[in-house]
């Protein structure tokens, strides 16, 4: 369905930016896969999804805390790839304390990789999709996009920000072939979530499949984790002809988080 089109994934060595990287090659796309990790890793996965699925897939290792690693990684997707058709802003990070311990360089690190990075991806690779009058901007946000919980002041500040980018550039693009979505999920069992459960069964004194059940039943009705493929499947709807229409939206996959 996708053959022939052109994606960068931005934190795709992990988790949920594997998971889309993996759909959209699925599908066909050419991936320029981002983000950090051992590089025998990296090179496994770009060497995978290149040769089951007879694409091009690349790797760039863009820190995006930076606003010139986040446009350099732009300008090597136009160059190596011709062209972006699918750019999937996801990396991210978390870091939970209340407010008054928050360390000043958690906050600045996180609105730095989950909320500017997406400025500056998208500021960079807009002018191309105009050109073209086509192309699809993914977001990763999350709940915490839609609503808060306590102390994760930083993601939620940035989570909320990324899904204001969404709506604004839906509006700036929405007769130019162009979409912008948010896709916002709940719990996902992936690194970032990983740590939280190993936090919480250290501090709680409890079991692993405690600490995840006892996560699951504060916030996600369906007591079940999203898959990452299920986060694949979604980008993948997005970007189907199918999907032309929809723009500015926030999707959640949340399990009936945000039902409450
Ligand atoms: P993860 O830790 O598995 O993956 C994060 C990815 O971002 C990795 O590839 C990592 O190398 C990359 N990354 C981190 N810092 C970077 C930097 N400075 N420059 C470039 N890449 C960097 O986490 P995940 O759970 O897959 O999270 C992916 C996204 O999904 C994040 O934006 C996260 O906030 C969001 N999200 C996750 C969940 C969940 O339950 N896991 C829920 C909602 C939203």
């Amino acid at each position: 369905m996708l053959k022939g089109k052109n994606a960068v994934v931005t934190g795709s060595t992990s988790g949920i930016g594997e998971g889309v990287a993996r759909a959209l090659a699925a599908q066909g796309a050419n991936v320029m896969l981002n983000g950090f990790g051992d590089a025998a890793a990296i090179e496994k996965l770009r060497a995978e999804l290149a040769g089951t699925n007879k694409v091009t897939v690349l790797y760039n290792g863009a820190d995006l805390s930076k606003s010139d690693e986040c446009e350099a990684l732009i300008r090597d997707a136009e160059k190596r790839l011709g062209s972006i058709d699918i750019l999937v802003n996801n990396a991210g990070i978390q870091f939970v304390a209340p407010i008054d311990e928050f360390p000043v360089d958690r906050w600045n690190m996180i609105i730095a990789i989950n909320l500017s990075s997406a400025f500056h991806t998208i500021r960079a690779a807009l002018p191309g999709m105009k050109k073209r009058g086509s192309g699809r901007i993914i977001n990763t946000a999350s709940t915490h996009g839609l609503v808060a919980s306590a102390n994760k002041v930083a993601y939620i500040a940035a989570k909320h920000g990324i899904v204001g980018i969404t709506k604004t550039v839906a509006l700036e693009t929405a007769t130019s072939g162009i979409t912008c979505n948010a896709i916002c999920p709940g719990w996902v069992l992936t690194p970032l979530v990983q740590k939280q459960i190993d936090d919480r069964a250290a501090r709680e004194g409890i079991d692993e499949a405690t600490a995840k059940s006892r996560l699951l039943a504060e916030k996600q009705p369906s007591g079940r984790f999203t898959k990452v493929s299920d986060i694949g499947d979604l980008a993948v709807y997005l970007c189907s002809d199918g999907a032309q229409n929809i723009t500015g939206a926030m999707i959640p996959v949340d399990g009936g988080w945000t039902a409450q």
